[in-house]
């Protein structure tokens, strides 16, 4: 049964981004407003940093945020506290009351480019809605984002939160968690092969670290900083951890390859690997540990981009492909794999008044995922 619509207040504290490199400012303003039938208003709960959003107010996404003041988080979660009393309305599966999890794409998609008419990929969600419509908007980049006490999101694009699974934790998967869980499918791997991890302490890696062995997938993580490499080595998954500055990738192939029994240098090695930092010697310790035919997932965008040689591609068959995000389905996917399988991020929680001490706090390298909980009042 449907809870009672709460009582909302007219106002509500938000974090607010008036120019870029600056800092956040807290101010009142009105509550979000439904625009459209497919709107819920959602009383947010947890709203997670991400890497992401650190570009954004550095000014390198240009021409987002299309205008300041801006409000950022694409990764929360909250509870639905008010439904669209359009007369169109369509039927939403969701009532008051429901803890939902809301991911940054795709908000306001189109329905019917493209991506919008596409049900053919084994991931597409239902006709009329892509994450990847060049038409939508995406919370914390082209449209207000989760680092606010309301917030409104798009019925289509949200998940259900699984029972066991919190707040502060659902909003840690919401882009580091469907990201990592979408790029090890794009693997391709069946249970038993081999996954390699680059970059395997920051947000999606300690995250991928977890979700990969679940998937019985046998895993080396890769991290060259020391917080993240202890963060990986305690969370205990059973997963390998080489520290990129000492181990020698040729060295952990020759070992792999003795463990499965291969003779051929060819065949020894990673059956895929993921890259999630955004430097080129990653890249290149993970095509290194890579066996012929191996696969390389990039999940990173350096300006740069990456480079890799022709040998690699020619001569060994090593196949480059990326990932973004993923779908509603996979996303729903993920939430409940993460429940049934007790994937944690390893998360430090800060009041929505101490957004620029989080700030702060995550670039100092440490590792994991930092998120504003909205339990933690402070009273300011
Ligand atoms: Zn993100
Ligand atoms: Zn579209």
């Amino acid at each position: 049964m449907a809870s009672p619509t709460p009582t909302l207040p007219d106002h509500m504290r938000a974090q607010f981004l008036d120019a870029f490199k600056q800092p956040y400012n807290l101010r009142l303003t009105l509550l979000p407003s439904i625009t459209s039938a497919y709107d819920l208003l959602i009383k947010v709960d947890a709203a997670s940093y991400c890497h992401t959003d650190a570009v954004l107010a550095e000014g390198l996404m240009k021409p987002y945020p299309s205008s300041f003041p801006h409000i950022g988080c694409h990764e929360f979660a909250g509870t639905v506290v008010s439904l669209p009393s359009f007369p169109a309305a369509p039927a939403s599966q969701f009532k008051i009351g429901d803890r939902v999890g809301v991911p940054g794409r795709s908000y306001h998609p189109c329905g019917s480019c493209f991506e919008c008419v596409d049900t053919g990929r084994p991931d597409s969600d239902p006709l009329g809605y892509s994450v990847y419509c060049p038409h939508a908007l995406n919370h914390g980049i082209s449209a207000p984002g989760g680092f606010r006490e309301y917030a409104i999101a798009d019925s289509r694009q949200i998940a259900p939160i699984p029972a066991g699974l919190s707040a502060v934790q659902t909003a840690a998967l919401m882009c580091a968690g469907i990201t990592i869980y979408a790029a090890l499918k794009r693997c391709g791997l069946q249970e038993g092969q081999r996954v390699g991890i680059l970059g395997c302490g920051g947000g999606l890696g300690h995250l991928g670290l977890q979700f990969a062995v679940k998937m019985g997938l046998k895993v080396i993580g890769v991290d060259n900083v020391e917080g993240p490499l202890a963060l990986a080595r305690a969370l205990d998954t059973g997963a390998r951890i080489l520290d990129a500055r000492v181990d020698d990738p040729e060295e952990i192939v020759r070992q792999i390859g003795n463990e499965d029994g291969k003779t051929e240098q060819a065949e020894m090695g990673l059956d895929a690997v993921i890259i999630l930092p955004e430097s080129q010697k990653a890249f290149d310790y993970g095509v290194n540990l890579l066996k012929n035919h191996g696969r390389c997932v990039v999940v990173s965008f350096p300006e740069k981009g990456f480079h890799i040689s022709s040998q690699a591609l020619v001569f060994r068959d090593i196949s480059v492909t990326g990932s973004l995000v993923g779908s509603n389905k996979t996303l729903r996917e993920m939430l409940e794999f993460a429940a049934e399988h007790q994937i944690r991020g390893v998360i430090k929680r800060f009041p929505l008044s101490k957004l620029n001490t989080l700030v702060e706090e995550y670039h100092k390298g440490g590792g994991g995922k930092f998120v504003v909980d909205m339990a933690l009042d402070d009273g300011e």
